[in-house]
């Protein structure tokens, strides 16, 4: 595997390599990687001859400091682990590489309509700007026939889809599946700030969208959130959400008629530690 730390570097070895953009599958991540992480690089690496990931703490995305402050970082675990899982170039890049002029220099905004404001964009003002600034920057970078995006993140992935229709980059989104531990909680980075006691009750979460998926099979779902979210608070849990909308537009629904599969989405906080996860209903 070759790393890359500056932007130049890997666009001019992309650029004079003569490398076809259909031939690269591209998987950002902000590193720590775990198994979630890892099921992105293999499916990739099967449907793409050069397969290359990022690892990058963006700091225009948190809308929080200390959870940016206490991000996990084990850069030379997760190496290894990406050379093991076939990935041919890590980009590693720094703050200063990425953001040369500050972090608010050039910022452009992105029009996401109502993805912007509701469920994750509600609870992180900003976050989704944040997040297509550094994915736009990305791509720009690496020009990827392929993005490979968890559907842990759904609104992400919808964001993101959003973002490279309106830019109309070349770039096809594949959405993976979410990878869970196998008590159901989904893998992520910030599973390893949980304490025990925590980490025994974060598993209630998966348990709850499926009590979702079991009982919203027609009709009033109002009520049945409002059960759930009772149930999340007494458990202990800090709701910020728990709703089901349109797995297309991710706009809440009410009622459950014959259409598409909705999906359900949660966030909670357990003490310190913000956690999301979601599930498309049967
Ligand atoms: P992150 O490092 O958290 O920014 O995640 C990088 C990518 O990995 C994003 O596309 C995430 O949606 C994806 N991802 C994170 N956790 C999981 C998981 N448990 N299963 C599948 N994909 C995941």
């Amino acid at each position: 595997m070759i790393i890359f730390k500056h932007p130049k570097d890997l666009r001019s070895y992309i650029q004079n390599g003569a490398i076809d953009p259909n031939s690269i599958g591209f998987v950002p991540t902000m590193g720590a990687l775990h198994n979630g992480h890892i099921s992105l690089i293999q499916t990739a690496r099967v449907e793409n001859p050069l397969v290359v990931a990022s690892i990058f703490v963006n700091p225009t995305q948190f809308t929080d400091q200390s959870d940016f402050d206490k991000y996990p970082s084990t850069v030379e675990a997760d190496i290894l682990k990406l050379e093991k899982a076939g990935c041919d170039i890590l980009f590693l890049p720094s703050v200063a590489d990425i953001y040369p002029n500050g972090l608010t220099a050039n910022l452009q905004q992105y029009n996401l309509g109502h993805l912007d404001t509701i469920l994750e964009g509600k609870y992180r003002p900003g976050h989704f700007q944040g997040v297509c600034q550094i994915v736009h920057l990305l791509l720009d970078i690496i020009s990827p026939g392929k993005l490979y995006l968890g559907q842990k993140d759904y609104q992400q992935c919808l964001v993101i889809k959003k973002m490279i229709s309106f830019l109309n980059l070349d770039t096809s989104v594949i959405i993976c599946p979410t990878q869970r531990e196998s008590d159901g909680l989904a893998m992520s980075s910030r599973n390893v700030r949980l304490s025990p006691i925590e980490r025994e009750k974060a598993t209630f979460l998966f348990k709850m969208l499926n009590y979702i998926n079991e009982n919203s099979k027609a009709g009033d779902l109002e009520k049945l959130l409002q059960i759930v979210q009772k149930q999340l608070t007494e458990k202990g849990f800090r709701v910020e959400y728990v709703a089901i909308a349109s797995q297309l537009t991710l706009e809440t629904i009410q009622f459950r008629d014959n259409q598409l599969p909705p999906v359900a989405l949660v966030a909670v906080y357990i003490n310190q530690v913000r956690l999301i996860d979601n599930l498309i209903l049967n």
